[in-house]
């Protein structure tokens, strides 16, 4: 039995990416993050899950924030930094890669540019893994990216 706590955990690991998402597009308070959130999943996402998560990305300096002035008061805007966009965006493409995957099991994704593998490939093993890429120069690729 799956326990609910274990799919709320899921879900907020979900909502984490998508706030990268939303930060992804350009500079954005914290409330239009829950706002936008809102509209296009149509649920509520926690304030008690925003703001630690977007203190915790600044920690690992993925995050900066600017104060701008709101009428009387100063709003804090989030922005990704140039080393949170390189993150967010590698993120995205581990994620588009298992979501291709779970939807059609059959199929291999090149785990370098993320394109689908069909049939034939090149696999290769890295750090005792065996890795689908869609030719040998992406896994070449792969092997140089992860020595930066
Ligand atoms: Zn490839």
């Amino acid at each position: 039995m799956t326990k609910q706590s274990d799919i709320n955990e899921m879900v907020s690991d979900f909502s984490r990416v998508y706030i990268l998402t939303i930060l992804h597009e350009g500079p954005v308070h914290g409330y239009e993050i829950i706002n936008n959130f809102r509209k296009v999943i149509g649920k509520d996402i926690s304030p008690s899950l925003v703001y630690p998560f977007l203190k915790k990305l600044e920690q690992k300096k993925l995050v900066t924030h600017t104060l701008k002035p709101v009428g009387a008061k100063k709003r804090k805007i989030f922005e990704l930094t140039q080393e949170g966009r390189e993150f967010s965006e590698q993120l995205f493409k581990r994620f588009s890669e298992l979501i291709s995957v779970a939807l059609e099991p059959s199929l291999e994704v090149c785990a370098h540019c993320g394109c689908k593998v069909y049939e034939g490939g090149y696999m290769e093993r890295i750090k005792d893994r065996d890795l689908m890429f869609c030719c040998i120069h992406c896994a070449g690729a792969y092997k140089q990216s992860l020595k930066k």
